[in-house]
């Protein structure tokens, strides 16, 4: 039996707001932990507090965690627990380590309530963190905290505190904001006479504005359905999530889980906070994308396709499927496949463009210019074979003619613009590809018409 083998770590989200990012890296970091050394990784949703959890919340926490493919090995609700805090409670009491407390209530002066106190001995606690290190607090300010409201309802400290115990959680990695709460909870499992576990308080992820990342401020962009709706992938989210706060010591930064689960070390969590960088997330979700087979490729391009595109008239899932890889070159994720459709950048892949005379001409070009070109363009398209109807062919055919000139532009900007009706496209190469000879040669002819 390897000496990690009793590692367990967990993930605690409370279902009181939808899944966000924070959280997630939270339960990766618990989760790289956990396999690494063989061990287990739990996930307890902590819903005790029973006005603002709701269900929609932990649907949607358990929906992004299986979509990420961050699999735990249990599952729990801290609500399931009530009767062990109960007891819990009340050995504490019957040992005089907390007491029931009548006082006024701070919400609704004058009026009396109970609450449990824990009986504080204001102690120096000092824990050795395994990402920031030492920290010693004095605990004589906390002065005697409240630990429940009454016997139905543990605050946050103790009820996590008596389920770690049961869990036999060793490791509590958890954001740096819960690092005030700490030394209450080692006075608690020191109260319980329960083994401390180990610590480590991973750094904050600042938002770009270098403001902390919150769903309040930052709404939506932090919410990790928002990233499963654009069409990221899990891979990429999880990948980009790893390297905030985090860096393996190398120069490598794709990582699958796997990869991401050999490589992992607490060592190397840095103690500062880290930035949220969308450009960065784009980088690595294109790279990702590269990575997938043309099959799961495809499935996405049409699984993000809008119906602005599938319903044109002459749309087409063959041709649709051989314009994949050029589409995977144009997006950073699956998402813009439906920005690039509703904004008509495939339109002309499927029907002939309009076309606008002003827009064949090349700036500082002239129109007999630009029809000398497109005549050229049609003799060489005209001679190249059916059969050697390429990208490759048709790029080599033409640009053997753009080359011979002292500027490409003058003799491409036409083509393309022919061939698309745009002002931004893809290349002249790739669309006349897509389309075909006879419906390129016919909008060549359709612009020579127009510049006649
Ligand atoms: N429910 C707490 C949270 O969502 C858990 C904190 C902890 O990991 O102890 O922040």
């Amino acid at each position: 039996m390897s000496t990690n083998e009793h590692i367990i770590t967990r993930i605690a989200p409370s279902p009181t707001g939808f899944f966000h990012m924070g959280t997630l890296r939270t339960a990766l970091f618990c989760y790289l932990y956990a396999r690494k050394h063989d061990g287990k990784y739990l996930l307890r949703i902590e819903d005790t507090d029973k006005i603002r959890s709701k269900k929609e919340f932990e649907d949607d926490i358990l929906e992004s965690l299986k979509w990420l493919g961050i699999e735990h090995d249990a599952f729990f609700r801290q609500s399931e627990h009530l009767s062990e805090h109960k007891i819990y409670l009340q050995k504490l009491i019957d040992e005089d380590k907390a007491y029931i407390s009548r006082e006024e209530s701070k919400e609704n002066a004058g009026e009396m309530r109970e609450v449990i106190r824990f009986r504080n001995k204001s102690e120096t606690v000092t824990f050795h963190d395994l990402i920031l290190g030492d920290v010693t607090v004095d605990t004589s300010d906390l002065g005697d905290f409240v630990i429940a409201k009454d016997f139905d309802t543990p605050l946050y400290n103790f009820a996590v505190v008596v389920d770690d115990c049961n869990a036999n959680i060793t490791h509590v990695i958890r954001g740096q904001d819960h690092v005030p709460n700490t030394p209450r909870q080692i006075l608690l499992y020191k109260a319980l006479d329960k083994p401390v576990p180990a610590f480590a308080h991973i750094p904050l992820i600042l938002a770009p504005d270098k403001q902390k990342l919150s769903k309040r401020k930052h709404g939506e962009s932090v919410a990790v359905s928002t990233y499963r709706k654009n069409g990221y992938l899990p891979e990429a989210l999880i990948n980009f999530m790893a390297l905030i706060g985090w860096n393996p010591g190398t120069e490598q930064e794709i990582f699958s889980l796997k990869g991401l689960v050999e490589a992992f070390t607490l060592e190397r969590v840095q103690k500062s906070p880290g930035v949220f960088n969308l450009d960065k997330l784009n980088w690595i979700n294109k790279e990702h994308m590269k990575l997938l087979p043309i099959e799961e490729q495809e499935k996405r391009v049409f699984e993000f396709l809008p119906e602005s595109v599938t319903n044109l008239p002459h749309f087409n899932t063959e041709k649709m499927r051989t314009l994949v890889p050029n589409i995977i070159e144009r997006i950073e994720k699956f998402g813009d496949v439906r920005t690039m459709g509703d904004g008509g950048e495939l339109t002309f892949f499927f029907e002939t463009p309009t076309l606008v005379r002003d827009s064949l001409v090349f700036k500082g070009s002239t129109a007999d210019e630009g029809k000398t070109h497109l005549l050229e363009a049609q003799a060489i398209l005209t001679n190249l074979g059916e059969s050697d109807w390429t990208i490759e062919t048709i790029k080599s055919a033409i640009m053997a003619y753009a080359d011979t000139l002292p500027k490409r532009g003058p003799a491409l900007h036409p083509l393309r613009y022919a061939l698309s009706g745009l002002e931004r496209s893809p290349d002249p190469f790739t669309i006349a590809n897509a389309i075909g000879k006879t419906e390129t040669l016919h909008r060549i002819q359709n612009a020579l018409t127009i510049l006649a």
